[in-house]
């Protein structure tokens, strides 16, 4: 879903790439260089920015401050700071003026893309897309994956982790997927670093699917991953 953002970053290559990454996804993307004139352009009525991104040392008015400001004044869009400082006492500032998240300069820009996708989802506004890919459809809304086999159409209630697991292989199929990035998606950091719950959660999803009389889509790749088939086995 397009959001209307706007980006405060005096770094103009920067910006630039930031600007052009976020619409090649079908953003739209206002820039500015100054977190005074950012200020305005945030407050200003006709704009109604749904995310903000703002360089943390800014001409003008600095990122928390901006953030400070934004915050005091009841704006409640999300606000993602950009900072080149690395030190958590920084981080904690920045989150404490009212910024949601952070980015660490240098950053990739599928890490960035990330990160607005996450902060997009928080919006209570926002409604997660429908997935469809091959013979499986996904409606986020309702938990229910949609199997279209040559018996007729399978519909299987996912719970909680089996949902985003889904979501995760619908928006990356055919793809090998390491089990450490799955692990980094969809579970938060304090997690047991060696534990397998990814390898248990598969083998969960797999098991319901079975239980319903599917073959499963997802195949184990030896010390490599996981790969989804977005195919039922004996298709083309
Ligand atoms: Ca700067």
């Amino acid at each position: 879903m397009p959001l209307r953002i706007l980006l405060v970053e005096d770094e103009q290559e920067l910006a630039g790439a930031v600007q052009t990454v976020l619409q090649r996804q079908g953003h739209v993307v206002d820039h500015c260089p100054d977190g005074l004139e950012g200020w305005t352009l945030l407050c200003s009525e006709l704009a109604r920015y749904e995310l903000a991104i703002v360089d943390w040392m800014l001409p003008g008015l600095s990122g928390p401050e901006l953030c400070r400001r934004a915050r005091t004044s009841g704006l409640e869009l999300p606000l993602l700071l950009l900072t080149a400082r690395a030190e958590t006492a920084d981080r904690v500032e920045g989150l404490d003026a009212g910024a949601d998240d952070y980015l660490s300069k240098p950053f990739a820009m599928e890490e960035l893309l990330a990160r607005v996708r996450a902060l997009q989802r928080r919006q209570p506004s926002y409604r997660e897309p429908v997935l469809a890919v091959g013979p499986y459809r996904f409606d986020p809304q309702t938990g229910l994956l949609e199997v279209s086999t040559a018996g007729g159409l399978v519909a299987i209630p996912l719970a909680g982790k089996e949902q985003q697991l889904m979501i995760y292989f619908l928006e990356n199929p055919e793809r090998i997927i390491p089990g450490s990035q799955l692990r980094h998606q969809l579970w938060d950091l304090h997690q047991d670093p060696v534990s397998n719950v990814v390898a248990a959660q598969i083998r969960l999803l797999r098991r319901k699917l079975a239980a319903h009389g599917l073959p499963s889509p997802i195949e184990t790749v030896p010390s490599r991953g996981y790969r989804f088939h977005a195919r039922l086995p004996g298709e083309p």
